[in-house]
């Protein structure tokens, strides 16, 4: 009997030392749901937030006192009557509204496209773009870059055409097709 007390003496006191650290270990796993305080090195919700989101992450505490879905709408203005179709076409073709018509509109004397007066011609433009493309490649060609260019005044050639007296010491580029008409020799 007295070895049974004293085998059985410390099991108690051992089972609610063991129930008092599992019911922290409960409380400090699951803050929310027993109601208790947050340790102090458990994380903060910092987060300023509008007034929509329910307060607080407290699991089925909350569900009570949430918003009712009035309240969270966020209430835009919205138009009260219907305007008629003719309301709306007179304020979209009012004249003000209205895309000025253009009367400054010319046909190109190089191409025959229409055009702004003031205005270069965008056919004719791509056109001079291309072939100066093409005169870039061929110095490209000639001097491996636009390093080792001289600083001389440069000539482009066209098929059939001979370099001139002026053109001595100049910088010929050659080209292979026949000058077009717009390209004046000067
Ligand atoms: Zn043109």
């Amino acid at each position: 009997m007295a070895v049974l007390v004293l085998v059985r003496s410390p099991l108690p006191r051992l089972r609610t030392l063991l129930q008092r650290y599992w019911g922290q270990l409960e409380r400090g796993l699951r803050p929310g749901v027993f109601g208790s305080q947050n340790p102090p090195w458990g994380a903060a919700l910092a987060v300023q937030g509008p007034a929509l989101v329910p307060q607080g992450m407290n699991g089925g505490e909350s569900s009570a006192k949430a918003p009712s879905l009035l309240e969270s709408v966020v209430w835009m203005a919205a138009p009260k009557h219907r305007r008629t179709i003719e309301v709306n076409r007179c304020r979209r073709r009012h004249p003000t509204k209205l895309i000025e018509i253009k009367r400054n509109i010319d046909v190109c004397p190089e191409c025959g496209n229409l055009k702004q007066k003031h205005v270069l011609c965008g056919y004719c433009y791509a056109k001079v773009k291309e072939e100066t493309r093409l005169i870039r490649m061929e110095i490209h060609k000639k001097e491996g870059g636009p390093l080792n260019a001289p600083a001389v005044e440069s000539v482009v050639l066209y098929e059939g055409e001979k370099p001139t007296e002026k053109d001595e010491g100049k910088r010929i580029i050659e080209r292979a097709r026949n000058r077009p008409s717009w390209f004046v020799q000067n």
